[in-house]
């Protein structure tokens, strides 16, 4: 029996009984009037508070939008305009009330709602960029108050080891040694930061702490690079730390060394996915003349067709064909420094064009002077001479000072020692596909 119903029928037994029982005492029957009164009291509020809610579920309405292929905030909150007729008003007020709070990153799929009213005024305005956090504007009389709630994570720390081998791609190393594919681009770029990738070698190793954030389901939510190290015979020892300012949305949040350098990506892309150097900068002798001569730039080993990459953001100053070099693009960068790429089979880019780093820009091929299919890659200085591509940085680097640079040195110590804890947990299989083990520990919400 319905609650409500049940109630009625208690009290109404309660009043027939008093009446009909032949009380004698007033007082008592005005106990009970009184307690009666109360409880209808009660009954109306309740049944005020249900049509309320029948209120609110019949005059609202929800109106939403996702987010497509290459659009910012200012294209979904457009659509979202269209489709209320107060949209222009209510809308701008609540980007305002988001505005020093919420930083939109939006990602295909991301869905925008919005509760109207009856009138078409807005009442709650809802977005969330993660599965652990909501971000909610709600009308609180004339005003628009933001909100943001952060459901609970845990997370885990995972170390990843492993060796560069001969012919492999970073990424594919990266990938073999389990790190989910979510993840290997943002290892790949904190590694390349510090290390001329170019010139890495077989048998150079890294060693990377990922920090996974999972929801109460254990679903994914987040992934940090916490540290990687580079450690190689030719090019050193290198180690790049995650810095946390203590403004979640300072930009100072990055990766520096111990020395406080940040590491913001200042170095060249691969010309090439492979790793295969079969001739490096500097004196060697020439494979077709014989003679002892200058190498002004890297050979790297590749079949016919193998796409090539501008190594950094720039203008095609040369795209054309000599009998030496045969097909060859030249790139000026920033800093007026010029990228070369020779014996080329193809030539994807015209003179003027605009690449940024990492773009297709022709094929592997054996034109010119030259034994086999292979890139020669080189690199002009702003003087026009030529320098060890290796040695190239495109910006120079900013450094953490001060408190700052106080606060990354504690942090460093907390990750050596985060390092050593998790070298000593128990290694698990990555996932149930694989054999591939890696050591993991399970963390309270820092
Ligand atoms: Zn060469």
């Amino acid at each position: 029996m319905n609650p409500l119903v049940r109630f009625l029928f208690v009290i109404i037994t309660v009043l027939v009984l008093a009446v009909f029982s032949g009380c004698r005492e007033q007082a008592k029957i005005d106990c009970l009037n009184e307690e009666a009164a109360s409880l209808q009291q009660q009954i109306d509020s309740l049944k005020a508070c249900i049509k309320n809610a029948e209120n609110i579920a019949k005059n609202t309405r929800i109106v939403m939008d996702t987010v497509r292929a290459g659009e910012g905030p200012f294209q979904v909150f457009s659509r979202l305009k269209l489709l209320v007729s107060h949209g222009d008003e209510d809308l701008g007020k609540v980007v305002l009330a988001m505005e020093d709070s919420v930083e939109f990153k939006l990602r295909v799929g991301e869905t925008f709602y919005l509760m109207v009213d009856s009138n078409d005024r807005v009442q709650k305005f809802r977005y969330a960029n993660s599965p652990i956090t909501i971000h909610l504007v709600e009308k609180k009389e004339s005003d628009f108050i933001y909100r943001r709630i952060d459901k609970p994570v845990y997370k885990r720390l995972s170390i990843y080891e492993g060796v560069l081998e001969l012919g492999s791609t970073l990424n594919g190393i990266l990938h073999k040694v389990g790190i989910p594919t979510r993840m290997v681009g943002v290892v790949s770029g904190v590694l390349q930061c510090k290390v001329p990738f170019p010139l890495a070698q077989p048998g150079d190793r890294f060693r990377v702490l990922l920090e996974d954030s999972y929801n109460m389901d254990s679903v994914w939510v987040a992934g940090k690079v916490i540290y990687a190290e580079f450690d190689s015979r030719t090019l050193g020892h290198h180690e790049a730390f995650r810095y946390e300012d203590p403004d979640p949305r300072s930009s100072y949040n990055a990766h520096y060394t111990e020395a406080g350098d940040a590491l913001i990506f200042d170095g060249l892309r691969y010309p090439l996915e492979h790793l295969r150097i079969t001739s490096s900068f500097g004196g060697r002798v020439h494979p077709i003349t014989g003679k002892r001569s200058a190498h002004n730039g890297i050979d790297y080993g590749a079949k016919t067709g193998t796409v090539v990459h501008a190594v950094a953001e720039g203008t095609v100053t040369v795209s054309g064909y000599d009998n030496l070099s045969g097909n060859k693009i030249a790139i000026k960068h920033r800093d007026n420094s010029v990228s070369w790429y020779m014996h080329l089979h193809s030539r994807g880019v015209g003179v003027g064009a605009k690449v940024s780093p990492g773009q297709s820009i022709g094929r592997v091929g054996n034109t010119g002077r030259s034994t086999g299919p292979h890139l020669h890659f080189g690199f002009k200085n702003a003087a026009g001479a030529w320098i060890n591509p290796a040695s190239k940085t495109m910006i120079a680097t900013p450094k953490l000072a001060g408190e700052r640079f106080n606060r990354l040195k504690g942090q460093v110590k907390d990750i050596r020692k985060e390092i050593e804890l998790t070298l000593a947990a128990p290694a698990t299989k990555v996932n149930d596909t694989t054999d591939v083990m890696v050591r993991s520990r399970d963390i309270p919400s820092r």
